[in-house]
């Protein structure tokens, strides 16, 4: 029963994951290092608790949405963490929808599975920890697009138990680093796409052509993309989108920043040259060292390309 629902990290995708769950029905409690996003939830009427360890003493399964690997670690195993002094207190599925390094899921996977929980009589339960980024933005959090895939993800290991349970095991951990692989190389070829986009996009005002002129075209041939056609990075072309409000919200450059270091570091283990990684890296850490580390990842065409910040 995953009627008991704990939320922690309630930035520009939680707040919506975390929102929708409370739409649906699921009793949540809520914890972020932020006071005024725990404000809005305690006005609400939903408990926002002062640690991840509170999170965990009223919860059957916690969902963590932080923003990096460093950021998941101290929830888990800092001070009053879910994983307190090495136990853990009741729930029996713990879900990190965060993008983080493979290595650092499957650390802390081992440490949850090590913990094991009383249950009525002398019948123990393993609990399980599921590594489940997600995909879409802030679009699909709003719309709760992410939540079927990972509930039911989640269903199977918590049903089984003894060998059945460790073949299952074996294969989560393999699904898992794959869903993280996934999720980078996803990042990857959106950030090259976005910086594409932006760089035709910047080329074609240049040259005379408007911007909301240039993405019909490219909309309708083949440079059509998501960030063409759905997350376009230009101020007035779209509505709805981060550009269309001065790139507030979205997907941190940070977090894109980070995403790319990671790809970076996976390449680097596989030995494989990855040209575009690097050069999209660089220029992330640029937009992010100028300042705009908090804006939408597609502030690059403004920051990097159409010359706005001088
Ligand atoms: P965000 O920075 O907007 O939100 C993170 C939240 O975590 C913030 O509210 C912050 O206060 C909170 N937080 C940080 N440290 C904490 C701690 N120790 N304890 C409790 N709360 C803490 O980030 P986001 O855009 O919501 O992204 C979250 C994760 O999802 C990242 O790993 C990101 O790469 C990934 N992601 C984001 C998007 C997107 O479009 N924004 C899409 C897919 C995946």
């Amino acid at each position: 029963n995953f009627q008991n629902v704990g939320f922690i990290g309630l930035g520009n995708m939680g707040f919506r994951m975390a929102n929708n769950l409370i739409r649906a029905g699921f009793n949540l409690a809520v914890h972020d290092i932020n006071h005024g996003v725990m404000k809005m939830f305690s006005d609400m009427g939903i408990p926002a608790k002062d640690s991840p360890l509170d999170v965990a003493e009223s919860s059957d399964v916690v969902i963590t949405m932080l923003p990096s690997s460093s950021h998941v670690l101290d929830v888990y195993t800092g001070p009053n963490g879910l994983l307190h002094g090495g136990s853990i207190v009741r729930p029996l599925l713990f879900i990190d929808s965060s993008t983080i390094d493979p290595q650092t899921s499957r650390k802390l996977s081992a440490a949850v599975s090590q913990c094991a929980l009383k249950q009525e009589k002398d019948d123990w339960k393993k609990p399980v920890m599921l590594d489940a980024p997600v995909s879409g933005g802030v679009i699909a959090a709003e719309a709760g697009w992410w939540f079927p895939g990972s509930l039911s993800v989640c269903q199977t290991p918590i049903s089984l138990n003894g060998k059945k349970h460790n073949l299952l095991w074996r294969s989560r951990n393999w699904f898992c680093k794959l869903l993280q692989a996934a999720k980078i190389c996803n990042n990857l070829a959106m950030a090259v796409s976005m910086l594409g986009v932006s760089e035709a996009l910047a080329l074609g005002q240049s040259l005379g052509i408007d911007a909301s002129t240039l993405t019909q075209v490219f909309n309708s041939s083949s440079a059509r993309c998501w960030s063409s056609d759905s997350y376009n990075p230009v101020p007035g072309v779209m509505e709805g989108v981060p550009a269309s409000r001065n790139y507030a919200g979205g997907f941190a450059s940070k977090l894109m920043s980070k995403d790319l270091n990671l790809a970076a570091a996976s390449a680097k283990d596989v030995g494989i040259e990855c040209p575009l990684t690097s050069q999209a890296g660089e220029i992330y850490e640029s937009v992010c060292k100028d300042g705009h580390e908090s804006e939408d990842f597609s502030c690059v065409f403004r920051h990097h390309y159409s010359g706005q910040d001088e």
